[in-house]
């Protein structure tokens, strides 16, 4: 396909929240004309005055380089939406439904009904979002339903791989694209709407929306399950007195294997991987192939046996008994360089620590003010070494760089008791052991 003089698409992008804000920022500083739909009337205020919402290395400059451009702005309203774009990208969430493992639709299904009715021109809905599979094929039903009659609609899938903490370079240089399109129009829209990204050697594969709702669940899926899988050989190391970070850095040499995302420590969290594995398990259940990916509720089951281990290091430090305990837990978000406290491990174990008696001082970079609102319960301390003064446990819940360099030293001269548990395999061990703690460690002896 030449794309080289296809017209160049104005783009919405509906949804401004972690995935959607970083889009529409990032495809203004391509060039691109961006149209930041929310229903969110202070989100799409902040963003206006190039305020980012949330944490995110480099955002905030990259937000204040494409207002300045002029290519870029935030409405809420849905009309201007429909006039504006020639592709809009669906980026709301898709959160797990409460009481049960199934994603929850309703933001997805309300985001295509309101923008339906505003489509005045042969147009392109590219979903983004986290979905089950089959989705699409669904929304595309909807909007061709709702849509005015005469107006040429077609739905496409582009499944986002961005991670926090690293969202502009995943956004501008991605690992690979994929396009699930039904027809070479819309893959030529597509292309017409990354061409600078396809423009740096991206790998763009095309194929089916199934197929690419698939992607990113079998993608999440495969994470989860490595975390998992050097999780549970944790386990078995401490049955045995064996370490668990000897027996990741042996295998990771190991260039089938790979070291990635084979940390072992408090397993995984956040927006994505819990509920994406709980969603897809669900999905492949109705399917009738729940027994396929029936391994992914053991990966689920696993991560949370490494929360509550965390919590029994703490307490077989303190002697049995958390009642009264003193405890700095550093860290909140599900993982560094992020405000993100969706399913955090680290509040988990924080809050389970109190719920047993505990008094729990947290402290975290940049998720204090979001933990603060979910858990006003637990007291959030400003510093780790102002925040571990009388402690009798410190715990080490998600790994800032900022933790990674505490100087035992200067920490043992604060607390009451010189007792840390490493949830992440961050610190040194000997070095913590020469300053006279006692050091514990998921998965070592
Ligand atoms: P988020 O909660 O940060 O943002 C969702 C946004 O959608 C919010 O700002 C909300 O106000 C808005 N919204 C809800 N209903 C709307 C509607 N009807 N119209 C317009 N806007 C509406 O969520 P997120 O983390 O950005 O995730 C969005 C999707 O992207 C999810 O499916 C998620 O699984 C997927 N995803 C997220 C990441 C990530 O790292 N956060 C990475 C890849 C994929």
């Amino acid at each position: 396909l030449d794309v080289s003089d296809a017209p160049v698409p104005r783009l919405t992008v509906i949804g401004t929240g972690y995935l959607g804000a970083t889009h529409a920022i990032c495809m203004a500083v391509l060039g691109y004309e961006v149209l930041g739909v929310d229903v969110d009337p202070v989100k799409v205020e902040w963003l206006n005055s190039g305020r980012v919402p949330f944490f995110e290395p480099g955002l905030p400059e990259l937000l204040a380089k494409a207002l300045d451009s002029g290519r870029l702005r935030f409405t809420t309203n849905f009309a201007e939406a429909g006039d504006f774009g020639d592709v809009h990208f669906l980026c709301v969430g898709t959160p797990q439904q409460k009481g049960s493992d199934a994603a929850d639709l309703r933001y997805v299904d309300s985001a295509v009904t309101e923008l339906a009715g505003h489509l005045r021109r042969r147009t392109l809905v590219v979903g983004k979002s986290t979905v089950p599979v089959g989705t699409a094929a669904r929304l595309t039903e909807l909007v061709q339903r709702l849509a005015p009659a005469g107006t040429d609609v077609e739905l496409a899938w582009n499944p986002e791989f961005l991670r926090e903490g690293y969202a502009i370079d995943d956004t501008l240089r991605p690992d690979r694209l994929v396009f699930g399109t039904e027809s070479a129009w819309a893959e030529e829209r597509l292309r017409a709407a990354f061409a600078p990204v396809i423009a740096r050697d991206t790998p763009v594969v095309v194929t089916d929306l199934s197929t690419a709702e698939l992607v990113k669940v079998a993608a999440n899926s495969f994470l989860a399950t490595k975390i998992s899988y050097i999780n549970a050989m944790a386990e078995v190391c401490e049955a045995t007195g064996a370490d668990v970070t000897g027996l990741a850095e042996a295998l990771s040499y190991d260039d089938r294997i790979g070291g990635r995302f084979l940390k072992p420590g408090l397993g995984f969290g956040g927006g994505c991987l819990p509920k994406d594995i709980r969603a897809f398990s669900h999905r492949a259940e109705e399917l009738g192939v729940g027994q396929a990916v029936a391994f992914l509720r053991e990966v689920d089951a696993i991560n949370k046996r490494r929360r509550a281990r965390t919590v029994d290091l703490v307490r077989e430090l303190v002697g049995g008994n958390l009642a009264g305990a003193r405890i700095t837990a550093l860290g909140a978000a599900f993982k560094p360089n992020s405000d993100d406290i969706r399913d955090a491990p680290a509040l988990d174990v924080a809050r389970t620590l109190h719920q047993a008696g505990a008094h729990v001082t947290v402290v975290d970079p940049a998720a204090t003010e979001n933990a603060r609102r979910t858990f006003p319960e637990l007291t959030y301390g400003s510093d780790a070494l102002t925040a571990a003064a009388g402690a009798d446990v410190v715990v080490l819940l998600t790994e800032w760089t900022q933790f990674r360099e505490i100087d035992p030293h200067a920490m043992a001269a604060v607390v009451s008791h010189r007792r840390i548990v490493d949830g992440r395999h961050a610190l040194n061990p000997a070095q913590w052991r020469a300053a006279g703690w006692e050091y514990r460690a998921l998965g070592r002896p």
